[in-house]
């Protein structure tokens, strides 16, 4: 395969900040040994940081230039020849620094298998998961760590009624009792993204958030690059208006499952987009809180 990124990539382009002085930090999590299908996701943080070069760093919906917001990248852990077990320790224990200096986490996959570790550094908060699939294993491949088992992990630290799926169409037979935390994307093509969005502020009523957004979420017509995509997704522009509408709320965020060597450069540039659009509007929110 020609033309792939490395699993040592390059910063993001906008990211001039110094750790000291960010109040971003974005680190890869280059890891895909629990994948089921289809491998490469380790080349999603080097992809996504790739395609961030192609957009301009002004977002003209906001009249934002995020070359003057204080984002740091710090590359990517090293988590190669780890245990599932111990990439999600070393992601936690990575995390917890950037939560305690107060700052603003933002992981890129990897496989689904990394977002507990960043999410869980985390007390006191919600998770809201943006999945083509529940991830509600108790265990997949007598591997707990595994990508299939992202929301029963998040269960695990949060409660039942601090964890919500979004977006979810492929559900196994033992994954059948995850159905109380999950939004599923036929409800949401028949009565609407206004609706969905209703329903989550009902269902996650207040406090802070982290969304982890599993790219395969989307419809495999937006987002093709990742090991197993599911027809009849969201749209990329649904979530877009739910990291809007979450952004006053938001604490940290993620995308995984991100697969260069199986796009076209397609889902990389959404990735990257949503990371540029969670540092904007979440920005912006900050901006508006400290004027109040
Ligand atoms: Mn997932
Ligand atoms: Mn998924």
């Amino acid at each position: 395969m020609n033309n792939l990124p490395g699993t040592n990539s390059r910063r993001l382009y906008f990211a001039n900040s110094a750790y000291r002085d960010s109040k971003y930090v974005v680190f890869g999590v280059p890891y895909d040994k629990t994948c089921t299908f289809r491998k490469g996701t380790r080349y999603g943080p080097s992809g996504i940081r790739d395609a961030t070069a192609n957009f301009e760093s002004h977002m003209f919906e906001y009249k934002l230039d995020l070359i003057d917001i204080n984002v740091h990248d710090a590359g990517d852990l090293d988590v190669g020849d780890a245990t599932p077990g111990e990439m999600v320790e070393h992601v936690n224990r990575f995390s917890k620094k950037i939560i305690a200096d107060g700052k603003f986490p933002i992981l890129l996959g990897g496989e689904h298998s990394v977002s507990p570790g960043c999410a869980t550094a985390f007390d006191d908060i919600a998770v809201l998961g943006i999945d083509a699939h529940a991830d509600y294993y108790e265990e997949y491949d007598y591997d707990k760590n595994n990508h299939a088992c992202a929301m029963r992990r998040m269960v695990d630290k949060f409660g039942e009624d601090r964890v919500l799926w979004v977006g979810v169409r492929s559900i196994g037979k033992e994954e059948c009792e995850c159905y109380p935390r999950i939004l599923d994307s036929l409800a949401i093509m028949k009565n609407g993204i206004e609706w969905a969005i209703a329903e989550i502020d009902k269902r996650l009523p207040n406090g802070k958030i982290y969304i982890s957004l599993d790219i395969d979420g989307i419809d495999p017509a937006y987002a093709p690059g990742t090991g197993t995509p599911v027809p009849f997704g969201l749209t990329s522009l649904d979530v877009k208006r739910i990291i809007d509408h979450l952004a006053p709320r938001l604490v940290g965020f993620d995308v995984v499952e991100v697969s260069p060597p199986l796009d076209r450069g397609i889902t990389t540039n959404l990735a990257a987009y949503f990371v540029m659009e969670a540092i904007a509007v979440t920005h912006i929110a900050g901006l508006k809180k400290a004027s109040r």
